[in-house]
């Protein structure tokens, strides 16, 4: 069916039912001219917005409709979780031609309202318009922290040890993998794919880090060399980074075998990771590490900060220390 048929209230009828998740802060969601919502006591309110278009951010031969939805919510709790957030509530705004199929919508939502329900955030409204061509696709979310756990960009202090969440590069070595066509015979491929298609924002990780004395805290949508100058030039400072430190899946290696390409290229330069980088002052790194003690710990370091003259270098194996070139993905250039 297609929406033509249906118009924009039919299409608003079939999205709401699963939209709100966490009743406790809900007085009106989808349905009124506005949502209603009652923030917990004593949290600042995030808020940040990512807006998708087809043909630049994604591209639907190889990203289905459900996985759309799901990584349009994915990276916006990505950006509430790098301030030491919760995300909790998202306003979803679409431009659809008219000749989309109504099931193309619906499993759009379907993908936002799983990424929704694992973590607790409710959709609460939006806006729908007809385009000429091409989706678009815009996702604004509301999250909470409290007022001693936001983490900012510019917090950085020379001194501090440099971490990152999880292993690095694996989404666009999955976009790579996307690209190929036989993808789906290379039993590495699967991890690295799903870290592109539907990655897993670090909300919990974030707050701990957050919890733990972050001095300053991004997350890696565009490549650690690019995320490492954002920090660095938000706080004024340098960096060294050790290549040798930086976290690497084993399907990566393999994968980066297979494409010829080294593995640390897509670790520093590939972008939509959505991991976190994060600088900590080095008692309070220590006593983190200490809650891991036994356990594989998702948080590794990766380098130190120096001061601002000194650079944002990477060191490699044998000790040489080069400048870091930021080139990640930038619009209009
Ligand atoms: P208004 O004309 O008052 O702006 P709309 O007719 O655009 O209201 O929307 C009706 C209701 O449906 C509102 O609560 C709005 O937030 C919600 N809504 C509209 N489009 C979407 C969408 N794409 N996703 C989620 N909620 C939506
Ligand atoms: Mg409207």
């Amino acid at each position: 069916m297609k929406l033509q048929e249906i118009g924009e209230f039919g299409l608003i009828d079939l999205i709401k039912p699963g939209t709100i998740v966490d009743e406790s802060s809900i007085i009106a969601g989808i349905g009124d001219d506005a949502a209603v919502i009652l923030p917990r006591p004593h949290q600042l309110q995030l808020m940040t917005a990512d807006m998708l278009v087809e043909g630049i951010h994604f591209d639907l031969n190889t990203t289905s409709a459900w996985q759309l939805g799901y990584k349009a919510m994915a990276v916006n709790f990505s950006d509430i979780a790098a301030m030491g957030g919760t995300p909790r509530q998202a306003v979803v705004s679409i431009a659809i031609p008219p000749t989309t199929t109504v099931e193309f919508v619906v499993d759009v939502y379907a993908g936002m309202k799983e990424i929704c329900r694992e973590y607790k955030v409710n959709i609460v409204g939006g806006d729908t318009v007809a385009c000429l061509q091409g989706i678009v696709l815009n996702v604004t979310v509301l999250g909470e922290a409290a007022p001693a756990a936001i983490v900012q960009r510019s917090g950085a202090q020379i001194g501090d040890i440099v971490a990152v969440t999880g292993t690095l590069g694996n989404s666009s070595c999955g976009l790579d993998l996307l690209q190929d066509n036989h993808w789906v015979n290379l039993e590495f491929a699967g991890p690295l794919v799903a870290a592109h298609l539907t990655p897993r924002p670090q909300v919990e990780l974030g707050n701990l880090l957050a919890v733990s004395g972050a001095n300053s805290m991004d997350d890696i949508s565009d490549g650690l060399a690019s995320e490492v100058h954002e920090i660095a030039g938000a706080s004024q400072v340098g960096m060294e980074i050790f290549a040798d430190n930086i976290p690497l899946s084993p399907e990566l290696i393999t994968a980066s075998e297979y494409f010829h390409k080294p593995a640390l290229e897509y670790a520093l330069y590939g972008g939509e990771d959505y991991q976190l980088l994060v600088t900590m002052n080095p008692a309070n790194y220590t006593a983190l590490m200490h809650q891991y003690e036994g356990d594989r710990c998702p948080i590794t370091a990766i380098g130190r900060v120096v001061s601002q003259q000194a650079g944002i270098t990477l060191v490699d194996s044998a000790g040489q220390n080069r400048s870091l070139v930021a080139h990640g993905y930038n619009h209009f250039r």
